[in-house]
């Protein structure tokens, strides 16, 4: 999956670039929830070596101990979470530019899953997000 993508808030006033998506996925759980507004949250793991920000500078929310939230002071755009501990990036995939280019392989966190957003894909489910590695993943986990 090694291809430089593009990606922003709304407004565009922040824009960033990453050079490879290690791995992407639906959360379900209830803060991304709250977070977006929306019945999933869809990410894309990013190394942060790979993760850059080329304009504007994202307002930070400590969502947890050791996540922080970045969005758009201007629009609201929910942008990223970021790992304090390892600095990963989990960008959220509905602010690349083209998100075609980058396909959700799980769902976490489907405890959480609100009975009315139903599921036809065979993606890999699992109700929190210890998560094998995406080499080591197959088939439905439940
Ligand atoms: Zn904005
Ligand atoms: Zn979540």
């Amino acid at each position: 999956m090694r291809q430089k993508l593009t990606g922003g808030c709304l407004c565009k006033s922040i824009r960033y670039e990453v050079d490879e998506v290690f791995d992407s996925g639906y959360c379900h759980c209830s803060m991304c929830r709250k977070l977006s507004g929306a019945p999933v949250l869809v990410w894309g793991v990013v190394k942060a070596p790979y993760f850059r920000l080329v304009k504007g500078t994202p307002t930070e929310y400590a969502s947890s101990e050791n996540g922080i939230r970045g969005f758009c002071p201007t629009c609201g755009s929910q942008l990223f979470y970021r790992n304090k501990v390892s600095d990963d990036i989990e960008i959220n995939l509905g602010t690349l530019d083209n998100p075609e280019l980058v396909e959700p392989k799980v769902h976490v966190f489907t405890d959480n899953q609100l009975s009315w957003f139903q599921l036809s894909d065979s993606l890999p489910r699992y109700q929190d997000n210890v998560i094998p590695d995406p080499e080591y993943r197959s088939g439905n986990s439940q």
